[in-house]
Parts: C-alpha cells; sequence; structure tokens
C-alpha cells in the first residue's frame, strides 16, 4: 500500500522566541546522554565529573537529566534573560523541539503545542522542509 504524506508534508514554520517557557514548568526530566553531558561541561569550562555534580542527576541506570529548580525552571536556564546559559551544546531534547513525535501525531495537536510555544507556526518563522522535520522527529534522546 502506498504510503500516505503526513499533515506536515508541506513543512512547518518555527522560530524560537527565546521566552524560555519550554525550560520549565510542570516537573520534568531533560534526558541528558554521557557524550551531552562531556560537551556541556567543555562549554562551561567544567570537568565531567564537576558538571554532573552541580547540574546531573542519575534517573535511573543508563538515564540522565538535568536538574531543575524548586519551580520547575531547567537548571541551564538563565533566572534573568530566560535563556539557556548552554545554547550551542544543550542536549538533544531541546535542539529537536518541538519536532518531537508526539507533537506531530496530528495538526490539532501541533497548534495546541503552538498555544505554549510561541515559536510554533509564527509568520517570520523559517520553512522546515519534511525531510528536516523527520530527522529531528525520528532522533531519540
Ligand atoms: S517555548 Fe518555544 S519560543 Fe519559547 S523558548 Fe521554547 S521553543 Fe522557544
Ligand atoms: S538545557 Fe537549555 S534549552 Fe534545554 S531545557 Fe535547559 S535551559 Fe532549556
Amino acid at each position: 500500500m502506498e504510503k500516505r504524506d503526513p499533515w506536515y508534508a508541506d513543512g512547518l514554520k518555527f522560530a524560537c522566541r527565546q521566552c524560555g517557557g519550554c525550560c520549565g514548568g510542570a516537573p520534568g526530566f531533560v534526558w541528558v546522554t554521557n557524550e551531552e553531558i562531556k560537551a556541556m561541561a567543555k562549554e562551561m569550562g567544567l570537568t565531567v565529573a564537576a558538571f554532573e555534580a552541580a547540574f546531573v542527576r542519575l534517573i535511573r541506570p543508563g538515564k540522565k537529566s538535568l536538574n531543575e529548580r524548586e519551580d520547575g525552571d531547567c537548571v541551564l536556564l538563565n533566572e534573568q534573560t530566560r535563556r539557556c546559559v548552554l545554547y550551542e551544546s544543550r542536549p538533544t531534547q531541546c535542539r529537536t523541539w518541538p519536532f518531537w513525535d508526539q507533537n506531530l501525531t496530528s495538526e490539532k495537536r501541533w497548534k495546541n503545542v503552538a498555544k505554549s510555544c510561541p515559536g510554533c507556526d509564527r509568520p517570520d518563522g523559517r520553512l522546515y522542509s519534511l525531510e528536516e522535520i523527520e530527522k529531528q522527529k525520528n532522533e531519540r534522546f
């Protein structure tokens, strides 16, 4: 049977407004791999051990998350500017937002995500092609 194009076959517009909205809120996890931790520690000028001691928690064997503050903000979110202090080396989970599998299951779901992420569907945003979206959607974290 022929595979049908997804509803976003013509691409989707997105440009982060750097509001920090997706870096806080309800308690959750920001998954990080050892490779990502290494890159982030390097960008911050810390050893991996020092970075982990300050910013990382072990959730279960093999699964680590960045810490969060009491108000739910990610520990790497600058409280004043509401921007990520390690944006260049942010983990896959952050880099692939908002093109996550669960956000793309339907147009209705995407529109719902756009209500809390003002970067989605932004008219002046960059048009991400189907290929770009699929690539990000298929990244695992
Ligand atoms: S909620 Fe959207 S616009 Fe705001 S920081 Fe996150 S990705 Fe950017
Ligand atoms: S690592 Fe950066 S982009 Fe990711 S949740 Fe934390 S502050 Fe946001």
